[in-house]
């Protein structure tokens, strides 16, 4: 097959990666290939597949171009973000310890504690990973993982990828950095040390809002190899059409994030200007405290903004209420603009007390923002504000 030069710009990368179009006929866009079996000429005689739990042409065109996407030589895609991270986590022998950045995913925190402290014997230590001293007295004879989320969901609170890499090295301890919410337009963790990337695809690979997906990037042979194997054996594999709708989202992925990072940037410069907001959390504003981290590391502040509003959750609710594009629903990524109450949805596993421990409220709010025409949003911000009722002066902490 003819091999294109391999370009650099993400913009170009997103639409050819993976590209196959002489595997199927010349189509020009990969094909849905829904077969479960491929027939063999003869026994130890496979062509390129057997089976699809194995492999699939479909998925095999979308994973050869999330690897391109993400710099990596192999990806596993997986029927969810969730089953992506489970399969890392059978890369662990049984009773490892694992150092979380704290304040991760709150079905992150649930898969850790609520099922592998069980079945695998795991423990978890949650640290705040900037801190060196804290990071290396954590360490554990057992220390077979850090999971790097960056930014973290929902208060957006940035790792420094290649430092934490580099100390994780020395250890020989495998790090594994939770892409989801940067995704490789903002930045490239394997480029930057990291040994595995996990990817939710439900977010901005799929963009759209119509898909449950994730991933598993790696550029080290031997992490490919187990990778693979783990993936055959446990089976959690995204289907065909599910490939399908994200390859085609990914084509996408440039122009949404070029539009939905400089939309966030402007709702956060926003809220941070309205009274009725206690705190803004938005790594590229200048009063977020790892501002310089982010201008080193990102390329944007990322499409998510998060904000904790003044009032209770009644005057929280009449927000909500009043919000006309932006939609209270789970996830975030969408090319239209959503909200989430962090507490009772991404975070709702959590007791009170565990959650406003990392920093989330009951009035905490997290905005994700999409490719709709700014000066819409900014109206539907206002006009929500303006149904909390509560007059200019007058917002309570
Ligand atoms: N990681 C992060 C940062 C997420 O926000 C999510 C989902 O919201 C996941 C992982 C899990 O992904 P999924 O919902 O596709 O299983």
């Amino acid at each position: 097959m003819k091999t294109k030069a391999k370009s650099k710009n993400i913009a170009t990368l997103a639409v050819h990666a993976g590209n196959q179009a002489e595997a199927a006929d010349n189509a020009i866009f990969t094909p849905i290939v829904t077969a479960s079996s491929f027939i063999q000429q003869n026994i130890h005689m496979n062509g390129n597949y057997c089976y699809s739990r194995v492999a699939n042409p479909t998925r095999k065109a979308y994973e050869s171009a999330l690897a391109e996407l993400e710099g990596g030589v192999y990806a596993t895609a997986t029927a969810s973000g969730m089953a992506a991270t489970n399969i890392v986590m059978e890369l662990l022998p049984k009773d490892a310890h694992i150092i979380a950045m704290k304040g991760v995913y709150g079905g992150t925190w649930r898969l850790f504690e609520k099922l592998k402290t069980h079945t695998a014997g795991a423990t978890i230590s949650y640290v705040d990973l900037n801190d060196e001293q804290s990071l290396v007295n954590s360490f554990q004879k057992n220390t077979a993982l850090i999971w790097i989320e960056t930014p973290t969901n929902p208060l957006l609170e940035l790792v420094d990828i290649t430092k934490v890499c580099r100390i994780a090295k020395e250890h020989a301890i495998t790090t594994c950095v939770d892409n989801t919410f940067a995704s490789a337009w903002n930045h490239k963790p394997l480029e930057m040390g990291a040994d595995i990337v996990m990817l939710s695809t439900s977010k901005y690979i799929g963009g759209h809002s119509d898909l449950i997906g994730g991933a598993v990037i790696t550029s080290n042979e031997a992490l490919a190899s187990r990778l693979d194997f783990i993936k055959t054996t446990v089976g959690s594999v995204a289907s065909p059409f599910d490939a399908y709708l994200a390859l085609r989202g990914m084509k996408t992925l440039d122009v949404r994030m070029e539009r939905q990072c400089s939309n966030a940037h402007r709702v956060a410069e926003y809220l941070e200007n309205h009274p009725a907001i206690a705190s803004v959390y938005y790594p590229s504003l200048p009063s977020h405290p790892q501002h310089q981290l982010c201008k080193a590391q990102m390329r944007s502040g990322g499409a998510v903004v998060t904000a904790t509003l003044k009032g209770d959750i009644q005057s929280l609710k009449r927000f909500i209420k009043g919000l006309h594009y932006f939609v209270l629903a789970e996830s975030l990524g969408g090319v239209e603009s959503m909200i989430n109450h962090s507490a009772s949805m991404s975070h709702g596993s959590m007791s009170k007390e565990e959650r406003e421990a990392i920093g989330v409220y009951d009035t905490t709010l997290r905005f994700s923002v999409g490719i709709e025409h700014i000066d819409d949003l900014i109206q539907d911000l206002d006009t929500a504000f303006a149904s909390m009722n509560i007059s200019q002066g007058n917002y309570h902490a």
